[in-house]
């Protein structure tokens, strides 16, 4: 059997999949069929959680240095402030939405990804495959129409909404298209009436406009265009941009020099389960949504995250065994699940027809909205913080003092992440004793740099994505190991 790995798609989620594993030296090839990159803006937003996890390759500092951060979301109605979402809050060492066109975040993951020794390989199609009990075979095409037949120890499909994984595995994708269209355009605009730091919604009778500020004078501009006549509508023309923005937004915004102008539908669908054997699916080729909120690549993103290190536990035979990988489905398809469902309420509110729909949407809006638990919370389900693994069979033993299992830990500022190292272990902090101790039992699950018990008296055991797997207090230290006991037996610890 080898241990090695192929993935199919060279997006964000592919290039994230292949960044993770090949940091931790798990061997990794990433095809792609398109021959060169795509250098328009597609996805504009990076939110807190995926930052916090690309720290751990060293790869948001650069994202940091390209991005525009926006910390305000409002939505209006005319001049008539309706909501306003504050990120500042929230408790993230980026608490903000980072904005950076999806070719500026590939070329950075792909630079990182470089610096591992790893390539993308353009121009190479998977045309089928086979799985066996110990591997999958794979068709492959390279550049030149020469047909290969190789052999890896498992495949993952990060190949986009039409995935071929997806089709070759017979998985249905099941879910609806949406009945109407949308464009969106990149653009200069002058008459903001918000600084760089804040987006802001327009909901208007008509329908919806979106501004997100990208760099001085260079906003996104998103609008819905009405009922679906079927086929894809070609691009509004600048002039019908700037009708669209002069009836919808508050006035006196001025659009020049059209970057990138497109049209769209949405579409929301899920794939049943992530895994089928050696075979997983990640990104879009297992969840679309409406890209209300901007969390559809930041999901897929995660997505990577979550099963890289379950992953590269078992073909670094640290653990083998079915728990940990069924785990990544059972994590992520409630996440994927609730997103579309968020996503999707978002976008029906923004998108109502009735004249006395709007009023009450409005009305009911501004009173819920201007709630601060509620505000609260919006913030911290937007930056993809809330993201947790609450009923995970990972998850272990609570403390009263520490967080559940399942949570995220937030990460502090100025400290190395947690997983931040070349190895797919568990984190542990505690006093050097009571880690000593831990240790002793299982130390090939263990990273050996232990951090100080984050809150006195208390052990957290932590997963490499920085989730929180078991809690105990000081003096229970036992019931840490007989997490790790549990672990290995469940998950086949091979040392
Ligand atoms: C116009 C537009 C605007 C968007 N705006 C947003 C936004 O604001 N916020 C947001 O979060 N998301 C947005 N998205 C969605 C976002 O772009 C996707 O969620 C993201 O690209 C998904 O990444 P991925 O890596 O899963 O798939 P993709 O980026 O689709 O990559 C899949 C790759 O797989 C390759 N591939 C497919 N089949 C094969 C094969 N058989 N062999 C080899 N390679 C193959 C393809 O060539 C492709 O490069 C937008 C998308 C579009 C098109």
């Amino acid at each position: 059997m080898t241990d090695s790995v192929l993935i199919i798609g060279a997006g964000p989620v592919g290039l994230t999949m292949a960044l993770e594993l090949a940091r931790f030296q798990v061997p990794v090839r990433l095809i792609d069929k398109m021959t060169e990159r795509s250098d328009t803006s597609r996805a504009v937003v990076l939110w807190s959680r995926t930052l916090e996890l690309l720290d751990r390759i060293g790869a948001t500092c650069d994202l940091l240095g390209i991005g525009n951060r926006v910390s305000v979301a409002n939505i209006l109605s005319g001049h008539r402030l309706i909501s306003c979402v504050d990120f500042s809050g929230v408790d993230s060492p980026y608490p903000f939405a980072l904005m950076v066109p999806q070719c500026d975040t590939e070329s950075v993951l792909e630079r990182h990804l470089q610096r591992l020794g790893v390539r993308s390989e353009l121009g190479v199609e998977l045309l089928a495959f086979d799985q066996h009990d110990d591997g999958v075979t794979v068709q492959l095409r390279s550049p030149d129409g020469h047909e290969t037949s190789e052999r890896f120890g498992w495949l993952i499909g990060c190949d986009g909404a039409h995935s071929l994984t997806r089709h070759r595995l017979g998985l249905k994708f099941g879910g609806k298209t949406l009945d109407s269209d949308w464009t969106l355009g990149d653009f200069h605009m002058t008459g903001s009436p918000f600084p760089l730091s804040e987006l802001a919604t327009y909901w208007h009778e008509d329908g919806v406009i979106i501004f997100l500020p990208m760099a001085p004078g260079r906003y996104r501009v998103v609008a819905n265009l009405g009922p679906s006549t079927g086929d894809a509508p070609a691009p509004p023309s600048i002039e019908h941009f700037q009708q669209i923005v002069d009836t919808r937004g508050p006035g006196g915004l001025v659009l020049t020099n059209p970057l990138w102008t497109t049209t769209f539908r949405i579409n929301e669908r899920q794939v049943e389960t992530y895994r089928a054997g050696r075979v997983f699916l990640a990104g879009d080729a297992a969840h679309v949504h409406s890209p209300a909120g901007g969390q559809g690549m930041n999901t897929g993103m995660q997505d990577a995250c979550n099963l890289a290190w379950k992953l590269a536990m078992v073909c670094r035979h640290i653990a083998t065994a079915p728990v940990l990988l069924d785990s990544y489905s059972l994590e992520r398809h409630p996440v994927g699940a609730a997103v579309i469902e968020t996503a999707g309420r978002l976008t029906k509110a923004a998108t109502l027809r009735h004249r006395a729909a709007q009023h009450i949407r409005n009305f009911v809006a501004h009173a819920v909205m201007g709630l601060a638990p509620v505000q609260r919370a919006m913030a911290q389900s937007m930056t993809e913080i809330a993201v947790g693994y609450p009923h995970s069979p990972l998850n272990g033993q609570a403390s009263p003092v520490s967080p559940k299992p399942g949570a995220r830990l937030c990460p502090i500022a100025g400290e190395i992440p947690f997983g931040a190292g070349n190895a797919p272990l568990f984190n542990l902090c505690a006093a050097p004793d009571t880690a000593a101790k831990i240790i002793a039992g299982h130390p090939s699950l263990i990273e050996p740099t232990v951090r100080p018990a984050a809150m006195t008296g208390s052990i957290l055991l932590v997963r490499p994505d920085g989730y929180l797997a078991a809690a105990a207090a000081d003096g229970d230290w036992r019931q840490i190991t007989a997490y790790l006991e549990r672990f290995a037996a469940a998950a086949g610890e091979t040392h």
